[in-house]
């Protein structure tokens, strides 16, 4: 373990980040100081849309753009003054066809301004958002829907047959972004917004509940994650601190709003600090995507590594056809940041990528490298000045550095969930002796920097060593001929388990049996002889959900010839 340590550390850039003094943040930062930014510490008056959208038109900055959309097609730009009319309007008309508040309305459609508006506008009266990947289909949809008991769905005309709506007593009715009004049941976007732009907004409590997010099924059945409004606190924070948003910054984040980080990192951190977010739609082309960076002279760019990875697939001199120099940094959330990624980011762009931690169930970032914080490549970094992280054993000790165990978290932060929808006993189930257990491998060195290992369940038992699959992997992908690696643990006789390397290769290779020993070579002199897979599988492709993790679970089920569960969150 800790060979990752190893590598090269990135020293902390610019004097001019937002978050200067690690250690000082940590002793002296809290969650309730933080709250003192926001409108409701002085009017207690609460609701997530006016603290992101109306304040900033309030404090005469209306005029400011808040969101600028392109899919190569559609082009569109919105202040923060049109987006807070027209999510009152949406908002009006939602409560003309009787949603109230604490009811859900689900979103089930591609990227686009109409989505965002609809978030808005759902929240604004205090119902509770629940936006869907539009990958989904019908069986996983009605999943959803049923589960939630949602009473309307905003959708297009494209993804309408794959609501089940005689199978959703709940349902009331459908809004239509594009086609024709069917009666009183399906309505279309535009007819709904035809009400008065009239200013709306409901009060809430800071616990009352804003969004319903279910998880990506990396590790079983999604959980229906219900997110307050006072995530907000947490959110801006992350976005001030971890992103390091400034004023004038041009901000895009990538992930889809079906996801938490698509919300909370591409809705809430952006405009609760007031900068202009970009919005892309359509699907991943990495023309496209180094174009966006350029066209909208992106300064802050939040991805994931699935993304990153198939931007390095793409080749070194296409990102020198773009002038991306505006871009101060980059941000990667959702799956362990290999270290080969991070070179690639210095080599072919120039740039750093910060990688930072967090679960749809803790809402924003918990873990992060921080610009005032040396990066340490592979390394998910420190935690977030306010929250209390650290590595326990399955009883719930607290263990010392280098012990690798489940990472967990000290309730509460602003944006954790306070229940699972639906379910109370898995809610119950996260806690241990006064911890949240994340279900995450980890561990925590001597300078307080933690280590993703693998999921609980992924971790390896071989020989007696515990070995996790993120660093086999990153060593995997460190090797010329490797593009993506999936590793399990395959039941063994004699030594628990053997390593069983799942990969897929760059172009140019071809499967042979020197090249699978050179592979292992390489990863048994570079990392351990006790890490290196004994059992080499290529593939065409990995399986992964639909947010891009790779899917572990599903590639031991095949070997073992297992039941595969719930696939409803898997790719194509
Ligand atoms: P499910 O809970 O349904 O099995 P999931 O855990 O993938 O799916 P999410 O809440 O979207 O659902 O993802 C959270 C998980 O993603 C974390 O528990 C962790 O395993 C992984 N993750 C997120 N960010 C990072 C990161 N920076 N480094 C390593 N892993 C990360
Ligand atoms: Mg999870």
């Amino acid at each position: 373990m800790g060979t990752n340590a190893l590598e090269k550390e990135l020293m902390p850039t610019g004097t001019d980040a937002n978050l200067q003094n690690y250690e000082e943040a940590v002793r002296t930062a809290g969650w309730e100081k933080a709250a003192e930014h926001f409108t409701w510490f002085k009017t207690g008056k609460v609701n997530m849309v006016h603290e992101a959208i109306d304040r900033h038109v309030e404090e005469g900055k209306g005029d400011k753009k808040a969101l600028l959309y392109t899919d190569g097609e559609r082009e569109e730009e919105y202040t923060y003054s049109e987006l807070s009319k027209l999510s009152c309007q949406f908002a009006n008309g939602l409560r003309s066809k009787g949603i109230e508040k604490g009811d859900r309305v689900f979103i089930f459609m591609p990227r686009s301004p109409e989505l965002y508006i609809s978030v808005l506008g759902i929240l604004r009266i205090g119902a509770i958002a629940g936006p869907l990947f539009e990958a989904f289909m019908e069986e996983a949809v009605k999943d959803r829907l049923q589960d939630s008991g949602a009473k309307a769905v905003v959708t297009t005309p494209e993804l309408l047959s794959r609501i089940p709506v005689d199978e959703l007593p709940d349902l009331q009715f459908v809004i239509l972004v594009g086609g024709d009004e069917k009666g009183e049941n399906i309505v279309t976007f535009n007819g709904l917004m035809n009400v008065s732009d009239e200013h709306v907004i409901e009060w809430m409590e800071r616990e009352d509940g804003m969004l319903l997010h279910y998880t990506s099924g990396s590790t079983g059945k999604p959980k229906g994650i219900l997110q307050v409004h006072d995530a907000m606190i947490h959110q801006y924070v992350a976005g001030k601190w971890v992103y390091d948003l400034h004023e004038d910054d041009v901000y895009w984040c990538t992930a889809d709003p079906g996801w938490v980080t698509g919300t909370s990192a591409g809705m809430w951190s952006p405009w609760l600090n007031g900068v202009t977010n970009v919005l892309r739609g359509g699907r991943f082309k990495a023309e496209d995507w180094y174009k966006t960076l350029e066209k909208f002279n992106v300064t802050v760019w939040f991805s994931a590594p699935t993304a990153f990875r198939m931007l390095m697939a793409s080749g070194n001199e296409l990102p020198k056809k773009y002038d991306i120099s505006k871009v101060r940094h980059i941000l990667s959330a959702g799956e362990p940041l290999n270290p080969e990624v991070i070179r690639w980011g210095m080599d072919s762009l120039n740039r750093r990528i910060h990688d930072n931690w967090w679960m749809t169930e803790t809402g924003s970032s918990i873990c992060a490298n921080f610009r005032c914080n040396p990066i340490r490549p592979g390394s998910m970094g420190k935690p977030v000045p306010g929250i209390t992280m650290t590595i326990i054993d399955d009883d719930g000790n607290e263990l010392p550095p280098r012990h690798m165990g489940n990472l967990a978290i000290k309730p509460k932060w602003p944006a954790m969930l306070p229940q699972v929808w639906n379910n109370k006993e898995r809610y119950e189930s996260y806690f241990l002796n006064g911890w949240f257990v994340s279900g995450d491998s980890a561990y925590r060195d001597e300078d307080g920097y933690f280590w993703f290992e693998g999921r609980v369940d992924d971790v390896i038992n071989t020989s007696g060593e515990r070995v996790g699959p993120f660093e086999v992997e990153s060593k995997l992908v460190e090797h010329p001929a490797v593009a993506e690696a999936g590793v399990i643990g395959v039941p063994d006789p004699v030594r628990g388990e053997v390593i069983k390397a799942f990969i897929t290769l760059r172009e140019g290779y071809e499967e042979s049996e020197e090249l699978m020993v050179e592979i292992r070579n390489f990863v048994k002199t570079r990392l351990a002889a006790h890490a290196a897979p004994r059992m080499f599988e290529v593939r065409e492709t990995m399986p992964k959900t639909r947010s891009g993790k790779i899917m572990r679970r599903v590639l031991k089920a095949w070997e073992l010839g297992l039941p595969t569960g719930d696939l409803s969150t898997m790719e194509d």
